[in-house]
């Protein structure tokens, strides 16, 4: 079988390896259908994660299907499943407040472990999240990325008629549009690529701005979904008295704020990192209503063998998500 190898920061390849053993145990084997290319996969592929391990196998936003399991998973063969790539272990303070992704144990797949950009793997049952068999897959790709968003609009408390600014449309921003805006959310997006606004606009009834536009408007909620530190400055200005802003970029920048603001307005700053299973299930549960349009925020299906193409696209940052699709 083959899957995509990074012998080190830029030597990304497509090789052929063994064939997998049985699966053992609570171990499930699944046969990957999609694959979605995300932000940490092209900080992976950079090298810029100070915590990335290489030689590795990139990837962690799959969709496949299960099609052996070991003699204690209570999945079944032939269904669909996403993989939920945050390894947790279920002991710590952390884990036994519910709050897995912030596991000190946390073991991201595809950044410290090997990822799951092959043709076929095998996972702990734990893992695997059936989608319901009537889901499109190209809905059922979004789910991980979707669950960072859930996860994230969950850190601020967001009704019909609040109003909520989202800096930067990439994949996570757009998420956060489309999910405010069915929420009952009045959503402005903010990004400084025209492209990306044309995407946003497309999510519904929604105001697209450039930063510069945006100065002198105020909002309740304020996500920074860019990961720049001029977006989180930002931020600061746009966020009104009483108001939260949700960290959800991720830049190891230093940013200026002033404290002052913060104690008098009144100011939350809520962190928000990845979900949890619960975050899963309700990312499901959202893309299950057919209503809910999130079509838009797929922009290319790339078959593996051009994964050199597929990753270019991501780079290029004139695309929200790229999916590479695995061999049948
Ligand atoms: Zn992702
Ligand atoms: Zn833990």
């Amino acid at each position: 079988m083959q899957e995509l190898f990074l012998s080190e920061p830029n030597k990304l390849s497509l090789r052929e390896v063994a064939t997998l053993p049985v699966p053992i145990d609570n171990e499930i084997k699944v046969k990957v259908i999609y694959g979605g290319i995300c932000g940490s996969d092209l900080r992976v592929y950079r090298g810029s994660i100070a915590y990335a391990s290489y030689p590795i196998r990139p990837g962690h936003e799959v969709l496949g299907v299960v099609t052996e399991v070991g003699k204690d998973s209570s999945l079944v063969v032939g269904t669909n499943v996403v993989i939920f790539p945050n390894t947790f272990c279920g002991k710590c303070e952390h884990c036994l407040q519910g709050k897995t992704n912030i596991c000190k144990e946390k073991k991201p797949l595809g950044v410290a472990v090997d990822g799951v950009f092959a043709e076929e793997v095998i996972i702990a049952s734990k893992y695997a999240v059936p989608v319901p068999a009537d889901m499109p897959n190209e809905r059922a790709i979004l789910v991980e990325p979707f669950a960072v968003t859930v996860h994230a609009l969950k850190r601020a408390y967001i009704t019909t008629g609040t109003t909520v600014a989202i800096i930067g449309s990439g994949t996570e921003g757009l998420l956060a549009v489309a999910l405010a805006t069915k929420l009952g959310a009045k959503v402005t997006a903010i990004d400084i690529n025209p492209k990306k606004l044309e995407l946003a606009k497309k999510l519904g009834d929604v105001q697209a701005l450039t930063p510069e536009n945006v100065a002198g408007q105020t909002f309740d909620v304020v996500v920074e979904a860019a990961g720049v530190k001029q977006s989180f400055e930002q931020a600061f200005q746009l966020v009104k008295p009483g108001g939260t802003i949700v960290a959800l970029g991720i830049s190891s920048e230093q940013v200026a704020f002033s404290p002052i603001q913060v104690v008098r307005s009144e100011i939350s700053i809520n962190g928000s990192i990845i979900y949890t299973l619960k975050d899963f299930a309700d990312a499901i549960a959202h893309l299950s209503d057919p209503t809910f349009y999130v079509e838009p925020i797929t922009s290319k299906f790339i078959p593996l063998k051009q994964y050199q193409e597929a990753f270019e696209d991501a780079f290029s940052g004139n695309y929200a998500k790229i999916v590479l699709e695995f061999p049948e």
